[in-house]
């Protein structure tokens, strides 16, 4: 069991799929306020790496552990965080099965340990399941345009079932449920074989290699840096709202602008070469955030151009 941190606030987070992106940057800051942190990962997608720096801190605990497979945790839980699946096209896509499964059993095992410890749940969901959105910006009341049986379908369906789940304990078992839609989210540890956008272009970008844009580049998408991500994860986590509460970046951008952007900021010599478009691949995507700010007085406050520099900076140390 993790000792409490000396001088701490004495709370205990689980966090599944804390060896992920998002989870390891969710788990430092947890660990820097001073709680203590329970983390989760099978290391399918997640990376022990993300993790090495924080294994000698005080109140880490580090299970490699499938969670659709269950989880085993002694002692007091405050929160449960979970994180655990795969979240980039290309990685789900390669693992369907298990998309589905950890969306699925992995969230019944996550709900049942907050539920058995009268923990809050913090369910990370996507705004995927908004689909191919026919609202734009995308309001939390918007039910979605999702092709049920397409590929993408085993994330986007995944995470639906997730939040059909999680308000089904809510309302149920009265378990302290709080879902959050997470839009597109980069920064340092974005993996370089990732397959998304931002680590794509910044790595063609780096190498003066063509930046492959999908299509004609014409689609959009919000970026919002990773530090502004885990900011609203924290106060969702703190908060009572049963949500979902949009998490993201409104400054929206075609890929095509994308690719320019990273082609400036890194004073790169490489070209634009275009791709197939991916099966279902959302047109258009921008979240409204006017709840998030309303409830948990959140807001993104990293420019693009700082937190692509940050991002620059951490892949090409690792490529
Ligand atoms: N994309 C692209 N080139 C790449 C990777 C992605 O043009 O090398 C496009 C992709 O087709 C999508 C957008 O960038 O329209 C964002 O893709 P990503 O995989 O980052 O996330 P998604 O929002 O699709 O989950």
């Amino acid at each position: 069991m993790t000792a409490p941190v000396a001088g701490g606030t004495g709370r205990r987070v689980v966090v599944t799929g804390g060896a992920g992106f998002i989870g390891s940057h969710l788990c430092e800051r947890l660990l820097e306020r001073g709680d203590a942190v329970v983390c989760f990962d099978d290391f399918s997608t997640g990376r022990l790496e993300n993790v090495d720096g924080l294994r000698d801190r005080p109140g880490f605990e580090l299970h490699q552990v499938d969670v659709s497979a269950g989880m085993d945790v002694e002692g007091a839980v405050d929160a449960v965080a979970h994180l655990a699946c795969p979240a980039s096209p290309p990685r789900y896509l390669e693992r369907p099965l298990e998309t589905l499964q950890v969306c699925s059993e992995g969230t019944r095992r996550a709900l049942d340990l907050a539920d058995a410890c009268g923990a809050r749940f913090l369910l990370a969901s996507t705004s995927e399941v908004y689909g191919d959105p026919e609202e734009h910006p995308q309001r939390e009341a918007y039910w979605g345009h999702v092709n049920p049986v397409g590929p993408r379908s085993v994330y986007d369906e995944g995470k639906r079932f997730a939040e059909s789940m999680s308000m089904a304990w809510r309302r149920s078992r009265g378990t302290d449920v709080g879902i959050v839609r997470i839009f597109n989210t980069y920064g340092p540890r974005l993996q370089p074989d990732d397959g998304r956008v931002v680590s794509n272009f910044l790595i063609q970008a780096l190498h003066g290699e063509p930046l492959t844009v999908y299509g004609d580049g014409s689609q959009t998408r919000s970026l919002c840096y990773v530090d502004d991500l885990v900011d609203g994860l924290v106060r969702m986590l703190d908060a009572d709202h049963a949500g979902p509460v949009n998490l993201g970046n409104p400054d929206e951008y075609t890929v095509l602008e994308l690719a320019e952007v990273v082609i400036e900021l890194t004073a790169s010599s490489s070209s634009i070469e275009h791709r197939p478009l991916p099966e279902d691949d959302p047109g258009r995507r921008r979240p409204d955030i006017a709840l998030a700010g309303e409830v948990l007085g959140w807001k993104p406050m990293t420019p693009l151009s700082e937190g692509l520099r940050r991002t620059a900076e951490y892949l090409a140390a690792v490529t």
